[in-house]
């Protein structure tokens, strides 16, 4: 039987070999059509702003090379390279109590990977993005961004990496049950504070001054039989000028959050587009079959961190020595990426299958035209490649390609009765 650092290896060679494969498919693919939009999109998007959107493409994907090489070097730091026991070492001599090690031995492993990927974030931002004319974000702006996103960090994961570890030590062989069970309760209590409580933190929200525009809106939300909080627009051009639209929250908490960059680059018509294609994620309940699958994909998980946790060879496979369990949750959801990357189409696939959905449901509420014009006008603006490498695509994408959905969206204008915008 081969060890299990053997197959630890030969895995993160084929994950790592695979994401750097697709990346550079990615790289040439772009570059050998960045004089040759697709056809449908000829005379529509400018030439200069097709190379654009190519050059920006490429600026992206050789900063993805460096942080892959990143990512593997930090992986292979913490597991074989003994930084995990390093750092499990040191905390705890300095602290006696085995929770709050445990707790601090995993902050610092989010503290340490952050630090590393930090350089890689502000040249991103302030070299790629400014350089495409993206980039709104102040060096001081950034540096506060990163300071409340970790005292953010500190004070949600804090308390529950606790209270996960006194769970695995108190509660015997179920104890990942429990562990489901708070998880499950963290994560409904981020999505009903997070419009309200952690959002504002970041950006300033205020309601949809408009008024033609709030009557539109309403009159379709009332069309769509979608009860929410409130619409509001959120100063997303304080960071960046890309643009985009959202809801968040629970229940009755329910927001409509649009970037103002959006409502500047868009027409009333195309913001109900947008707005309608939201809402068809909403109607499909897209969210709550997302959140049910997280739920379970998390039970699954934990029952076999639950098999892992007091088997010795997983430890030393990974390069350290002692067993504890934050040692063990760190192993597990360090080395996890690397062993389901292969799977990633099936998740990008699932997710094209709902904007599909989300796409058949704003054309026929709203008008298939406008949210096309609304979806060129963003591509072109948002400087996103029309023409993504067919695999790279399958792997990495959420949303379809844009000559797929295009093509889709108009043959719904082309059913025998031509579609009219519903009247309320
Ligand atoms: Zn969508």
């Amino acid at each position: 039987m081969p060890s299990f650092q053997s197959v630890f290896l030969a895995t993160l060679i084929v994950a790592f070999g695979l994401k750097l494969w697709l990346l550079l498919r990615q790289m040439r693919h772009v570059w050998s059509h960045r004089d040759a939009p697709p056809d449908a999109f000829l005379g529509i998007i400018p030439i200069e702003e097709h190379r654009k959107a190519a050059a920006y493409t490429l600026a992206k994907a050789r900063l993805g090379l460096v942080h892959l090489a990143l990512e593997a070097g930090l992986l292979l730091f913490f597991t074989l390279g003994g930084g995990l026991q390093w750092l499990h070492d040191i905390l705890a001599v300095r602290l006696d109590n085995p929770l709050l090690a445990g707790a601090a031995l995993l902050l610092g492993l989010g503290l340490i990977s952050a630090a590393a990927e930090l350089p890689l974030g502000a040249y991103g931002q302030f070299r790629v993005e400014a350089r495409f004319g993206f980039n709104r974000q102040t060096p001081a702006g950034f540096v506060a961004d990163l300071a409340k996103q970790a005292l953010l960090g500190l004070a949600l994961g804090g308390p529950l990496l606790l209270l996960v570890l006194w769970l695995m030590g108190v509660m015997g062989t179920a104890w990942w049950l429990w562990v489901w069970g708070v998880w499950m309760g963290f994560n409904l209590l981020i999505l009903a504070v997070y419009p309200t409580f952690i959002a504002p933190l970041f950006n300033k929200f205020t309601p949809l001054a408009d008024q033609g525009l709030r009557e539109r809106i309403e009159r379709l939300l009332a069309r769509a039989g979608f009860k929410s909080s409130g619409v509001f627009v959120m100063d997303g051009s304080r960071r960046s000028s890309h643009g985009n639209a959202y809801f968040t929250g629970l229940g009755k908490n329910k927001r409509i959050v649009f970037y103002d960059t959006l409502l500047s680059q868009l027409t009333p018509e195309q913001i109900e587009a947008v707005l309608a294609h939201e809402l068809g994620h909403f109607k499909h309940r897209h969210i709550v079959k997302r959140i049910g699958l997280m739920f379970v994909l998390s039970l699954v998980m934990l029952a076999l961190l639950a098999a892992l946790k007091d088997a010795g060879w997983f430890y030393q496979g990974l390069g350290v020595a002692s067993q504890t369990n934050a040692l063990a949750l760190a192993l597990f959801f360090l080395t996890l990426p690397v062993f389901l990357f292969p799977l990633s189409p099936l998740m990008s696939l699932y997710s094209r299958k709902h904007e599909f959905e989300a796409d058949a449901f704003a054309a026929a509420l709203t008008h298939p035209g406008h949210l096309v014009s609304a979806l060129v006008r963003l591509y072109r603006d948002n400087a996103a490649t029309l023409t993504p490498d067919p695999v790279y695509s399958l792997f990495y994408d959420s949303h379809p390609k844009a000559v797929e959905r295009i093509g889709k969206l108009e043959s719904y204008t082309q059913v025998s009765q031509p579609l009219q915008p519903i009247q309320a």
